[in-house]
């Protein structure tokens, strides 16, 4: 029991979240844990209300006092929000590691089970395609920006380096695209191969991502802890979570530099909220990864035994379960009925796996001082030079009128270097001939070589182009420490 209760923030969600949260708080209220929780909203009803993020202030300021969160799925109504409370929540207290273990549960049925799969996926949180920075170039054209940073990248792969550490984990795998993306997805491998250096104990390894969808079907066991962008993230951590029972059992962290958000994977699955039929087991082992993060390991792993007898024994077993194993779903547990078995197990030792009171992580090496690699001063002193622009237009123009029109504007200092339609070169021709859909790039570099163009260059190029064609977005192009900032186009 502890001297002192934890201040923690409770935020019980739509649909079935209040049910499964109410169950994780009554089974850690009888491990001895003492919890003082403040209970916040978020959701439906606050957009309901007219708050459009979804987040009251008053929750705001609970998570900034406790900094710590146990939250049930939030349902951002069809009309009322523009964007979902839970990336809102991920947002505004910036929790960029979503961790998510993949383990083996006895009693859970799948392809695997008696393999042992027992991964952690690591995935980005805050950058990458979900940014949400998007725009229409035209209004048949959309485009989303792919943000990648050395800081975002640092952050999450050291954050996976050391978890690893301190699980006594054997190898960190890197996934990414960066055979196609080399600059965005590049810069995550590049990072990654920095770090890596300074964990000689674990083997560090890059797959590209589709190898890892790959292997992950055919092979799970091989994956320790997985680190990866965020798009890649949200698919492969889907993935790895239904090798090991699906949404029921599979939770989830996510962690920032002060606060820490625990919640299941799975959404309100309303079509059973309020009907005490729902599995709570991801919501339970979610609350274990935060008893965990506040020091109260033992409880985490007395639960965890717990659960871990409750499935085994199979005495208590919930409907979605009872329909994966052909049980009696008629008869199946609910929601109360398998949280109070889990309780009534509290203190015995699983049989047929291992018990998580045995498997406490060593202590971690003392922290070091990390270095890192961005940061204002850093990046300033990067030698670097403009030597050009790449400007998109709106134009339906066949290349060989589009291109001559473009060179002729192009100026003294400047030239026109290519012309291209969705990365494919189409002027000068080089006989491909990719479909037209409206949007051209136009590449503009120094006429002579070495020579830096400078902003009066670009904006007189723009005036210029401006008169003749709809420009859309304009990009400089870079060389930076003698490396271009970009990539050449198909056929170039
Ligand atoms: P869902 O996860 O609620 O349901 C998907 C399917 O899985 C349904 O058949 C559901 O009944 C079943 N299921 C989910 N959890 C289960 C559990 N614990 N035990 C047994 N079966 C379970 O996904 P959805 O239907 O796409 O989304 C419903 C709502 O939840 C949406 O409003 C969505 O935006 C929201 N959502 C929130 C979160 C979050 O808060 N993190 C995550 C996903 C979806």
């Amino acid at each position: 029991m502890t001297a002192q209760p934890h201040r923690i923030t409770v935020i019980p969600g739509d649909g079935v979240g209040p049910e499964v949260v109410r169950s994780a708080q009554r089974i850690i209220a009888a491990a001895g844990v003492a919890v003082d929780w403040e209970e916040a909203e978020a959701g439906a009803e606050v957009f309901k209300r007219g708050d459009t993020s979804g987040v009251p202030r008053e929750t705001r300021a609970s998570i900034e006092r406790t900094r710590v969160v146990l939250k049930g799925p939030l349902e951002t109504p069809v009309g009322f929000g523009e964007k979902s409370a839970n990336v809102t929540l991920r947002k505004l207290f910036e929790t960029y590691a979503n961790v998510r273990p993949a383990r083996e549960l006895p009693g859970v049925p799948t392809r695997y089970a008696g393999e042992g799969v027992d991964m952690i996926i690591v995935r980005e949180n805050i950058e990458d395609l979900y940014a949400g920075i998007e725009h229409m170039q035209t209004p048949d054209v959309a485009q989303c920006l792919k943000v990648i940073t050395r800081k975002g990248s640092e952050k999450i792969i050291r954050y996976a380096f050391e978890l690893a550490r301190r699980e006594g984990r054997a190898k960190v795998t890197c996934a990414t695209k960066a055979n196609i993306m080399k600059l965005t997805e590049g810069l995550f491998k590049r990072t990654f191969e920095q770090l890596s250096v300074e964990y000689p104990e674990i083997t560090a390894e890059h797959l590209i991502i589709d190898n890892v969808a790959h292997q992950m079907a055919k092979n799970p066991v091989q994956f320790d802890v997985v680190v990866t962008t965020n798009l890649n993230g949200d698919i492969i951590s889907d993935l790895a979570s239904g090798l090991v029972g699906g949404l029921g059992f599979a939770p989830s962290g996510n962690y920032g530099d002060g606060v820490a958000i625990f919640e299941a994977v799975h959404g309100s699955a309303p079509k059973y909220a309020g009907k005490d039929v729902i599995n709570p087991t991801a919501l339970i082992l979610s609350s274990l990864m935060m008893l965990r993060h506040i020091g109260e390991t033992a409880a985490a792993a007395a639960i965890e035994d717990a659960v871990l007898v409750t499935l085994e024994e199979g005495k208590a077993v919930t409907q979605d379960l009872a329909r994966q194993t052909g049980g009696d779903v008629e008869h199946a547990a609910s929601t109360t009925g398998f949280s109070d078995s889990i309780i009534a197990n509290l203190g015995r030792r699983p049989a047929t796996v291992p018990s998580r009171a045995d498997a406490t992580p060593p202590a971690s090496p003392a922290t070091r001082r990390p270095s890192w690699a961005y940061g204002p001063e850093v990046s300033a002193a990067v030698e670097r030079r403009t030597i050009g622009a790449d400007i998109f237009l709106e134009s339906w123009a066949a290349p060989g009128e589009a291109g001559p029109a473009l060179a002729a504007l192009a100026g003294d200092v400047l030239l026109l270097q290519m012309v291209d339609s969705r990365g494919t070169m189409v002027f000068p021709d080089t006989g491909l001939n990719p479909d037209a859909v409206g949007v051209l790039r136009a590449r503009f570099v120094a006429r002579e070589d070495g020579v830096a163009v400078s902003d009066a260059d670009i904006a007189g190029l723009l005036g210029r182009v401006g008169e003749r064609f709809a420009w859309t977005h304009v990009e400089k192009l870079h060389v930076f420490a003698g490396e271009p900032s970009y990539t050449k186009a198909q056929g170039q």
